[in-house]
């Protein structure tokens, strides 16, 4: 294999909350056939693998990952009429400010989610006005038990808030061909300024994954429960309930995993006691989640 697998690799500066021990292996995959590549080089091993795009919804425990960590480096963008069709490792705010300059917008809401677009497909990342379930109008994804790519519909997926079917099967998201809405770049401008100043305005900055548990059925926020059941501002180590927006996990600066998952499970744990409600976590938590 002309492809470099590197060995013992700390993963800290691959998450956004900057922890985690090492990767047992770690590669990048630049093309779909180097993903599959990837992906038998872990099943020869028989270690599990996972691919990372940039690392923004996962936990990376101080144990490190036993498997394979497949970084996705596929980067090519294409458009056509009103589609754009991003691979898996695209930056999805740079693939919407790049159709924004082909007069192509409707997904300004995405714009600063800090990941790819593959990782975007895996958790149907959006905000409640728009999702980007909504707009897939069909993906090419290396199916978990086949060797050759195919080409699937939205039905596919069975999006749901922050759910895809994939999240359970362990298929692999190529590219994802995008439906958007035809309208001039000055419109699309000041819209993704207006959702970058709302962001600015509710969501702290920092080492963080964003919202760490989903918004459970039934109640205005996660952010709401943690804040009612007087989480706000709790400390565990280096980690901290952000005073900005209680649903935000900080790492100040020093943080190790298990004080993340300390301080998470205490959040977990009170919510529990006073609202009798199991938050679940919207971060992947690797390799083993303890809730
Ligand atoms: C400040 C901040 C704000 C955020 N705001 C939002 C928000 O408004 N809405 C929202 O939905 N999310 C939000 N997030 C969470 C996060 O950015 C999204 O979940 C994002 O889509 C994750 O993409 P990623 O590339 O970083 O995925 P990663 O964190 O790298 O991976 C997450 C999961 O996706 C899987 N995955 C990644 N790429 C692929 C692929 N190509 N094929 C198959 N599986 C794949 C991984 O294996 C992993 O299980 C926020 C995060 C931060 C830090």
């Amino acid at each position: 294999m002309n492809l470099q697998v590197k060995e013992n690799i700390s993963l800290r500066e691959f998450t956004t909350f900057r922890t985690g021990g090492p990767a047992k292996y770690f590669a990048e995959a630049k093309t779909a056939q180097e993903m599959h590549t990837l992906r038998e080089f872990a099943r020869k091993k028989q270690i599990p693998f996972v691919i990372l795009g940039m690392g923004s919804n996962i936990l990376f425990l101080d144990e490190g990952y036993p498997g394979l960590i497949i970084h996705n480096k596929m980067s090519r963008m294409q458009i056509q009429n009103d589609r754009v069709t991003a691979e898996g490792g695209v930056n999805l705010t740079k693939m919407i400010l790049i159709a924004s300059q082909h007069n192509l917008g409707g997904l300004s809401g995405l714009v600063n989610i800090p990941g790819t677009v593959g990782g975007a497909v895996y958790g149907n990342a959006g905000v409640p006005d728009i999702y980007i379930g909504d707009v897939l109008t069909h993906a090419v994804i290396l199916p978990a038990h086949a060797d050759k790519p195919v080409i699937v519909g939205p039905e596919y997926f069975q999006f749901g808030y922050r759910e895809s079917k994939i999240k359970k099967n362990k298929d692999i998201v190529l590219s994802a061909t995008l439906k958007m809405r035809s309208e001039p770049s000055i419109k699309i401008r000041a819209e993704v300024g207006q959702y970058i100043r709302e962001r600015t305005a509710k969501q702290p900055i920092g080492n963080t994954c964003g919202s760490f548990f989903k918004n459970p059925a039934q109640f205005p926020s996660a952010g709401w429960l943690i804040e009612q059941a007087g989480c706000k501002g709790m400390e565990e180590g280096g980690a901290i309930v952000s005073p900005k927006h209680a649903n935000f996990i900080i790492n100040t600066g020093n943080a190790t995993a298990k004080d993340i998952l300390t301080l998470t499970l205490k959040i977990h744990q009170k919510v529990k006691d006073k609202f009798n409600i199991n938050m679940e976590p919207e971060v992947q938590i690797l390799p083993l989640s303890p809730f």
